[in-house]
Order: C-alpha cells, then structure tokens, then sequence
C-alpha cells in the first residue's frame, strides 16, 4: 500500500505508535509524543491494518512538510504572508484634454 503522502527522508516509521482499530486515538502526538491541543487538526493516518495514528504539528511540518499550518496563536512569526503591494505602476495615463471653446472658435470675431 502506498500512501500518497511521502515523510521526509529521516522519518522513522519504526517509531510511529500505532493505535489499534478499536482504540480511541489519543491527542498526543503517535510520534514525538507531545500532546496535541484540543483545537488543533492533527493528521491522522491508517495504516494497511487501519491501525491509526496522528501527527502534531511540528511533526507535520518536520516530517511531512505542510507548513499551512498558521494557527492563531503561539506559532512562530516565520515568514508572514507575502503581501503584494500594489503599487501604481501600471497607471493609464491618459490625457483629458481639455478642449476650451476658446480654441476651437474660428477666430474671426465677427
Ligand atoms: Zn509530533
């Protein structure tokens, strides 16, 4: 069975704790151990057996690369959101011109 998802290469599946079918996955991490907050989205995965098992986030980002993991709070001000600035570049410059009835008269006063 492959899994579309790919760990980096150093990921240890030896180490991943797998949870039984029957078993309640638990909130800490099935690698690292750490305890997965309530209001995070750990990835989950299942095994060929479904035997599952969840990544906290720092093992996502470690060893799964996803690092759209922005949450609100205590994560790392790591490179912010690129926001494009729209500078006035491509301005159309157009010219009103302005045409004035005094120039466009005939000229002979009469
Ligand atoms: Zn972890």
């Amino acid at each position: 069975m492959t899994s579309p998802l790919e760990p980096k290469p150093g990921f240890d599946w030896t180490r991943v704790r797998w949870t039984g079918p029957l078993a309640a996955v638990d909130d800490t991490c099935s690698y690292c151990g750490s305890a997965i907050p309530d209001k995070h989205v750990p990835l989950r995965m299942w095994n060929s057996t479904s035997w599952a098992a969840v990544f906290c986030y720092a093992c996502m980002e470690t060893w799964w690369g996803m690092t759209s993991l922005a949450d609100d709070d205590d994560s790392e001000p790591d490179e912010g959101e690129s926001d494009v600035d729209h500078e006035a570049d491509g301005d159309l410059d157009f010219e009103q011109d302005d045409d004035d009835p005094e120039a466009d008269d005939d000229g002979d006063g009469l």
